[in-house]
């Protein structure tokens, strides 16, 4: 039976690279890369290598509309709707409030938030046709709970749960689900600093450790699969119990 193939951005390091490892078991994935092209090629040929897999990297910058549009007018015309999209492409980009202006604001929230609407936009009408699609929006517990440094990404991350709840509504009709995670502390290059300084940071985190690309890709594969058929509009939280 032809496999459904899904649509990963900023899959070429961290959460987004881990769960094109796992979702290529069962689906044909691509997935986009702006700037680590040697990592996302070493990635979809290492993947291509085991039987059955099918997994291509393509360039694209997700907070350039018109990239983001050629590049999914391209894939629906050569493979049909995706069965999922998966807004990941992300960026932290720390700074006090009082260091904020305008072009730090606009930056980041067209690398998280606009690229995810954008990304939605450009494959949500071909998806509308299909029984079953989804999408995932990796969001943050940042988006969730407050963190010093971070009015603008938690801002940002907190769009992405807005928007997951809206877009379930709106989607509903066509039996499309649209879900979002919201990981803590991950160990990625995005975390590599944290990591580093000292224990007082895991200390604050019931667990008492990062949790791993590993763990955050499951969760994918779960609202992925069969069994997340019922859920929809909903944040699925995974941070060792960091917002309880
Ligand atoms: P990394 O910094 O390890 O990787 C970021 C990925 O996003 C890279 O593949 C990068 O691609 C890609 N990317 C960034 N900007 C763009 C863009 N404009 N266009 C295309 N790709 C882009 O991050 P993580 O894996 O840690 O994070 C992944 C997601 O998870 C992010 O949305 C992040 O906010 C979220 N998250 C992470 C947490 C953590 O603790 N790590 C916690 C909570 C949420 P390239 O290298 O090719 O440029």
């Amino acid at each position: 039976m032809k496999r459904k193939w899904i649509f990963v951005t900023g899959g070429s390091r961290g959460i987004g690279a881990e769960i094109v490892r796992s979702a290529s078991r069962n689906y044909d994935v691509v997935f986009t890369y702006k700037t680590s092209m040697i990592e996302a090629k070493a990635l979809a040929e290492q993947l291509n290598n085991e039987p059955g897999n099918r997994v291509e990297a393509v360039h694209c910058d997700v907070s350039d509309v018109s990239q983001v549009e050629d590049v999914a007018q391209s894939l629906i015309q050569r493979y049909g709707p995706p069965y999922a999209v998966i807004n990941n492409a992300g960026v932290a980009e720390d700074s006090l409030f009082s260091n904020l202006d305008e072009q730090a604001l606009t930056h980041i929230f067209s690398q998280n938030v606009f690229s995810a609407f954008s990304v939605s936009r450009a494959f949500i009408g071909s998806m509308m046709g299909e029984s079953d699609a989804c999408i995932i929006n990796i969001s943050s517990v940042s988006g969730i709970k407050g963190n010093v440094g971070q009015s603008a990404y938690s801002a940002t991350k907190a769009a992405l749960i807005g928007m997951t709840r809206s877009l379930a509504l709106e989607m509903s009709r066509f039996n499309m689900r649209v879900n979002s995670i919201a990981p803590g502390y991950i160990e990625t290059d995005m975390t590599r600093h944290l990591k580093d300084s000292g224990t007082g940071l895991k200390k604050s985190i019931p667990l008492r450790r990062f949790g791993s690309t590993v763990e955050v890709a499951s969760l994918v594969d779960y609202l992925l699969s069969e069994g997340a058929a019922y859920i929809t509009g909903q944040t699925l939280v995974i941070d060792g119990g960091l917002t309880c």
